[in-house]
């Protein structure tokens, strides 16, 4: 399914999440990779071999969750985009989602926007606690977000929102596409 949708299946989902015993400790990173090709920053980012050594570049990564203290480092440095951190003892009825985001144009913290689904839907109105800005331009954003408890597995990305907001958004990611499509045309 996943080769021509872009979807993994339920299967694939469920085998990604952690135990609840080890969601209860805290952060934990979510490794959401189902294809096999000749990848590994998510091992060599890992400092604290969570990660499990590859025997071969192409076989999907592993990951010890007890070890896995969910600094969210291998969430950057992921070229696919398939690592994201949960934290299910954020709040009550609230977890903590660390998703990567690629585009220049970035919510504001504290902005309510849409949680989308992995299709792309609309899921639920999600927070933003915090951006961390990528600290070299080969690595990706992580955005933390509040999102429903019971949506912590299924929220894994976000439209920024009708507004001043996006239309100051839109100047940046219009440059940014032009630019692209400029380099694209050359
Ligand atoms: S969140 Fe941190 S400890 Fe966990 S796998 Fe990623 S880099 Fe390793
Ligand atoms: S870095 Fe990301 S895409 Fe590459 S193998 Fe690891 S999880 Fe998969």
């Amino acid at each position: 399914m996943q080769e021509q949708t872009g979807i993994p299946s339920v299967d694939h989902i469920l085998s990604t999440i952690p135990p609840k015993k080890r969601l209860a400790k805290g952060p934990v990173a979510v490794v959401e990779c189902f294809q096999e090709i000749p990848c590994d920053p998510c091992y060599t980012s890992c400092t604290t071999g969570a990660i499990l050594p590859f025997e071969d570049i192409n076989q999907l990564p592993r990951i010890d969750w007890e070890t896995c203290n969910g600094c969210g480092r291998c969430v950057g440095f992921c070229p696919g985009l398939a690592i994201f951190i949960v934290d299910d003892t954020y709040s009550e009825n609230e977890s903590l989602v660390k998703i990567p985001w690629e585009f220049s144009c970035l919510p504001e913290e504290g902005e309510e926007v849409a949680g989308l689904n992995r299709e792309g839907r609309e899921v639920a109105r999600v927070r933003i606690k915090k951006v961390q800005p990528s600290p070299k331009k080969n690595r990706a954003h992580i955005l933390w977000l509040v999102v429903p408890r019971e949506l912590a597995f299924e929220v894994r990305s976000i439209a920024l929102k009708q507004g001043k907001q996006v239309d100051r958004g839109r100047k940046i990611c219009l440059k940014t596409q032009l630019s692209a499509d400029v380099k694209t045309l050359r």
